[in-house]
């Protein structure tokens, strides 16, 4: 027999951005057979679910968190430097449990209709605090370390996590071209054709290649750097190594992008390579980071997506939050904004993206309106 059911809600937002009201869905076992602008009377015991003041909404995609840090919050600052130092004494203090944050970084997603979450996690969180979330997560193993020693300690802890666990996590990556020696960043990229790299967040990323970066900042990175006793050339190296490799990559932040980096990625990406930027509207603004080149990346034809960072970096640990903030930053309506926060993302890691089509499966998720401020 077949199972039917009408979904009905005051709002609904499409994957093309529209918002119709007074919708229903008619669904057949799972598949989407109808969908009609107003509300239909089916029979009650047909009639699956209706509430008011709810919006239906395509599964949405996260596209970089940090859930183990869901639970850490901290000051808002510039100081990148002392921000790190601030978030491994968190890290460091006994009321710091990464399985309980990690769950509650899930659950409070999903309550806001987020289905795929890329998450970055590091080599000494258990893997097992992902037990009952990796449904919805795609999780990245950041690979950390200045000499190659410390990096190939972290790199074959990680291989320890995944021999025990097959599906412990999706990709290795580079942590960032700052944290990495380049002999593991020329491997890494070798080894795994999609990765997800924090890329040029802070401005003294930018001093060594930028001419327009005249001086060198006092605090931030290359503080990090010099406690290392490291030459900066580490970072251009590793960036150059990123710009020049073939893989498929997510790149987080970029807020320092020059215009002919913008080329290099344009050109890589009618080359068929899968590149899409990643901003965090929220933890950018927590950082004061210096303007997102949005206009300039997305009119190079080069795709966005949106991320929530962590609650350490966030005013709010709220996904909506970042959407907001981004969508009346820039002025955007809904159908521009909808493919930076549920398709984008799945591109580089080749994750087909999901359809609410008549004929395909459904998904929609059920939020609450306020998320939308509607
Ligand atoms: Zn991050």
């Amino acid at each position: 027999m077949t199972n039917r059911s009408f979904i009905q809600s005051d709002f609904a937002l499409s994957e093309s951005g529209l918002i119709a009201e007074t919708v229903t869905f008619v669904v057949e076992d799972g598949i989407l057979v109808d969908r009609v602008p107003k509300f239909i009377c089916g029979h009650a015991h047909e009639t699956h679910d209706y509430q008011e003041k709810t919006v239906l909404i395509p599964p949405l995609t996260n596209a970089h968190c940090h859930l183990e840090l869901s639970q850490i919050s901290l000051t808002p600052q510039s100081d990148f430097f002392l921000w790190v130092s601030e978030l491994i004494q968190k890290k460091n203090s006994p009321n710091y449990n990464p399985h309980q944050a990690i769950k509650h970084g899930v659950d409070k997603l999903y309550r806001e209709g987020v289905r795929t979450i890329f998450n970055h996690h590091s080599f000494d969180t258990p893997v097992t605090a992902y037990e009952n979330v990796s449904e919805f997560v795609i999780n990245i193993g950041e690979v950390l370390g200045l000499s190659l020693q410390r990096s190939e300690e972290i790199y074959n802890k990680f291989k320890e996590q995944k021999n025990k666990n097959p599906s412990a996590w999706h990709t290795l990556s580079p942590h960032a071209p700052y944290s990495l020696h380049e002999k593991m960043t020329h491997r890494l990229l070798e080894e795994f054709k999609s990765q997800s790299i924090h890329f040029l967040e802070a401005r003294d990323e930018s001093y060594f290649f930028d001419p327009t970066v005249k001086e060198l900042p006092q605090n931030g990175i290359t503080n990090l750097l010099a406690k290392f006793e490291q030459n900066e050339s580490v970072i251009k190296n590793n960036i150059d190594q990123i710009l020049e490799a073939s893989n498929d990559f997510l790149l987080i932040h970029a807020n320092h992008f020059t215009n002919a980096m913008i080329q290099k990625i344009k050109n890589k990406i009618e080359l068929d390579q899968k590149i899409c930027i990643v901003h965090c509207p929220q933890s950018h603004q927590f950082f004061s980071h210096s303007d997102f080149p949005y206009e300039k990346i997305s009119s190079a034809g080069i795709p966005v997506a949106l991320g929530t960072d962590s609650s350490a970096s966030c005013a709010q640990f709220s996904f909506w939050e970042d959407i907001r903030l981004f969508k009346k930053t820039y002025s955007l309506s809904w159908p521009k904004i909808m493919p930076l926060i549920t398709k984008n993302a799945l591109i580089p890691f080749h994750i087909k993206p999901h359809e609410n089509a008549v004929g395909h499966p459904f998904r929609l998720c059920r939020v609450s309106n306020k998320f939308l401020a509607l």
